[in-house]
């Protein structure tokens, strides 16, 4: 799973230069699928339930989902890009979310924030302790910052497949299990950050899932494995293993 996500990790970094005003989110989404077929892997996301494309492209007030369109970039926007791949069978999933030239006070402090939730919630896990302390260390950063957190879309274990069990929500939740996590599980932690409220709705493309007040939504991601020694980021940009 390490090869994978390395190889998912290069893809974030040779896109992020594309991130631009003008640029149309089809042509980061056509960039993003060439780069994973030249690294032999397949876009796990292109096709799954039917989505049209390797990428999920979701620009300001939209969460996660977004399809990529001819719709160009914006300064001052924010763009989240969720990517998944496949090499040799295993999976990897990753997700950022980038300013598009210079960014408000408010959006930037909103990808700052976001980032560090998902930098809390991996430093939550250890064998040994539940699955809910990831979401208990996001919520209350995100909170003390003034923002909400999405509840209705959670991270996942991954594997074989895109999702596995367990669930792993990026709030204090009630309802869902709440194992004890060991060593060897992997698992993609997903914060979904909002300025305003926490309530989402679908659009009628039925995937592009928005903030209900249109204000605006990060998203971070990565795949985390649980070691013995800790966990370690196996999406890390840069010089993977060995940067943990
Ligand atoms: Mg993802
Ligand atoms: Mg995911």
């Amino acid at each position: 799973m390490q090869a994978s996500a390395e190889i998912l990790a290069s893809v974030f970094l040779g896109i992020r230069e594309l991130v631009v005003p003008g640029a149309t989110t089809k042509a980061l989404d056509d960039a993003i699928e060439a780069i994973i077929r030249e690294a032999d892997c397949i876009p796990s996301f292109k096709g799954y339930h039917g989505f049209p494309a390797s990428a999920c492209i979701s620009i300001n007030e939209e969460v996660v989902h977004g399809i990529p369109s001819e719709r160009e970039l914006g300064e001052g926007d924010i763009v989240g890009i969720d990517i998944g791949l496949i090499k040799d069978g295993w999976h990897a999933d990753s997700a950022e979310s980038i300013p598009v030239g210079e960014v408000g006070e408010e959006a930037a402090k909103l990808l700052r924030v976001t980032q560090e939730c998902l930098e809390l919630g991996i430093e939550a896990i250890a064998p040994g302790r539940r699955i809910s302390v990831i979401g208990t260390a996001i919520e209350q950063h995100a909170r003390a910052n003034g923002f909400s957190v999405v509840e209705s879309l959670v991270g996942h274990g991954i594997g074989r497949d895109l999702h596995e069990d367990p669930q792993v929500p990026n709030f204090r939740c009630f309802t869902m299990p709440d194992p004890v996590m060991e060593e060897g599980l992997v698992i993609a932690i997903e914060p979904m950050i909002n300025c305003g409220t926490k309530r989402v709705v679908t659009d009628r493309d039925e995937w592009t899932i928005r903030t209900a007040d249109r204000r605006l939504s990060a998203h971070f991601e990565h795949t985390v494995a649980l070691t013995a020694d800790g966990p370690r980021i196996l999406t890390r940009r840069g010089s993977g293993v060995a940067a943990f």
